[in-house]
């Protein structure tokens, strides 16, 4: 159907939603849509309606006229009277095969699925071009922060070089966590979970996957090329003990789950780096003063400079938030014609390995207490083309430590550095090895 023939149709006709999901983000999403209506409606134009609501279990209690609902969310995609698909099912399938279907009859989508736009964005991006339909994820990176429209709306005409942040509330709150009290990952994981910030199985959250998509998603707008989840580089927050927090303080820092993307001309050649890990930030950095939960990005691009987006990165009221948004520029566009913009990967960069990278390393070691191993641990560095920026001694006899801090160097000579220490005859122990990001030395 042409754009003019979906208008005229459209026009005086009510804008039918259908929500797949009613759990912690579909409940709130619902919620909205009953009790906003009338402003609803004056910010679409016309009345938007909620058709019916799918989720899996229809046994259990749930606050909502149960008429609307079903557990058939592929017969409620395809009614005829269904305009917007709301997707919060999460999961690749059924949910890629939904979103599917309903692009393919000509139906708008939102979506807060980051697992799914970080695996599969190419081809939900292509049906809803196909089909002349608007596909909106705001809610599938840093929940309630305006993130994704301001990169591919307010900065289109600029050129970002980085996106940077913390898009994990979980590994966030047990970082902050064990940074102020001093306890050890397992002990503040077990109180993640009982407070309910961390899932019954934290694997997504802790080893990074969730920051990974979010790295995805953001590197494909940000750069305007294609990037996926297994193109990012990924170490998650597992191993970070209330040691390393320590040692960081002394260096005037804390530990933090960072999600880098940026732009990068290796051998002449733009690409693209997404990267995942836990590294040391100065305290006085941006991100290092988001705590808790928190979640905030950091763009930086040629004529805008510096900007960042702080917020609720997750929970259902917030989450929703940025759902009804999307919402609500989809329905305006049914009703006023036009579509949101679509995909761009016209730039498509190459991804670059870690390996290439020049990043900055923080290691500590427990040496033995002798004369020259100081020097013998500098050229080891040497070799390896990779120079030193501050270096600490601390305690004596068993408890000698030796902590180094580089310059950058490309992350292959950095961690073949490690790994030659790791053998020296006067090193006991490599406890601590963490990138350092937030500086420009
Ligand atoms: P959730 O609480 O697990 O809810 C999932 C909902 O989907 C449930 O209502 C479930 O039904 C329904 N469902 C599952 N499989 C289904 C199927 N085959 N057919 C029909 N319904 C099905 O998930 P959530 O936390 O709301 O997250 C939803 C999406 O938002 C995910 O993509 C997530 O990544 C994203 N997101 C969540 C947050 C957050 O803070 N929670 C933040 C940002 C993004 P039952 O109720 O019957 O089990």
């Amino acid at each position: 159907m042409t754009e003019q023939a979906e208008m005229a149709e459209q026009a005086g006709r009510p804008v039918g939603i259908a929500v797949l999901g009613m759990g912690n983000v579909g409940t709130e999403v619902v919620r909205n849509l009953v009790e906003k209506t009338n402003d609803l409606r004056s910010r679409v134009g016309a009345t938007v309606e909620l058709r019916g609501v799918a989720v899996r279990d229809l046994a259990r209690a749930r606050d909502i006229d149960s008429s609307l609902l079903t557990d058939d969310p592929q017969s409620l995609v395809g009614r005829d009277d269904v305009d917007v698909v709301v997707e919060l099912i999460g999961g690749i399938e059924p949910a890629r095969t939904l979103i599917l279907n309903a692009l393919k009859a000509g139906k708008s989508v939102i979506t807060a699925n980051k697992a799914l736009m970080a695996a599969h964005a190419g081809a939900l991006s292509a049906a809803a071009a196909a089909n002349h339909a608007d596909l909106y994820f705001e809610a599938a990176v840093a929940g309630a922060i305006p993130v994704i429209r301001p990169l591919t709306q307010s900065l289109a005409g600029d050129s970002v070089n980085r996106v940077a942040g913390i898009v994990n509330g979980t590994t966030n709150y047990i970082l902050s966590a064990m940074d102020e009290t001093g306890a050890d990952y397992a002990d503040v994981l077990t109180e993640a979970g009982e407070l309910g910030y961390a899932e019954a199985d934290p694997t997504a959250d802790v080893e990074g996957y969730d920051a990974a998509s979010k790295a995805a998603i953001l590197a494909s707008i940000a750069f305007h090329s294609r990037v996926t989840a297994s193109d990012v580089y990924r170490e998650g927050i597992t191993e970070i003990t209330a040691e390393d927090l320590q040692a960081a303080k002394k260096f005037d820092c804390t530990v933090k789950l960072l999600s880098i993307c940026e732009r990068l001309t290796i051998d002449g050649v733009e690409k693209v780096s997404a990267r995942v890990y836990p590294a040391l930030i100065p305290h006085d950095h941006p991100l290092a003063t988001v705590n808790g939960a928190f979640n905030a990005v950091v763009v930086e691009s040629e004529n805008a400079g510096r900007l960042m987006f702080y917020g609720q990165g997750a929970g259902g009221a917030p989450t929703a938030s940025a759902v009804l948004g999307d919402m609500v520029m989809a329905a305006r566009n049914r009703v006023n014609g036009g579509r949101g913009p679509l995909e761009s990967t016209y730039a498509n960069l190459p991804v670059t390995p870690i390996d290439d990278v020049e990043t900055r390393y923080y290691v500590a070691m427990k040496v033995a207490d002798k004369a020259g191993v100081l020097e013998q641990v500098a050229a080891e560095f040497a070799n390896h083309g990779v120079s030193i920026s501050a270096v600490r001694q601390e305690g004596a006899g068993e408890n000698a430590r030796l902590i180094v801090v580089t310059h950058r160097a490309p992350d292959r000579d950095q961690s073949a550095t490690v790994r030659a220490i790791e053998e020296m005859d006067s090193v006991i122990k490599v406890y601590s090895v963490l990138r350092l990001e937030g500086t420009d030395d």
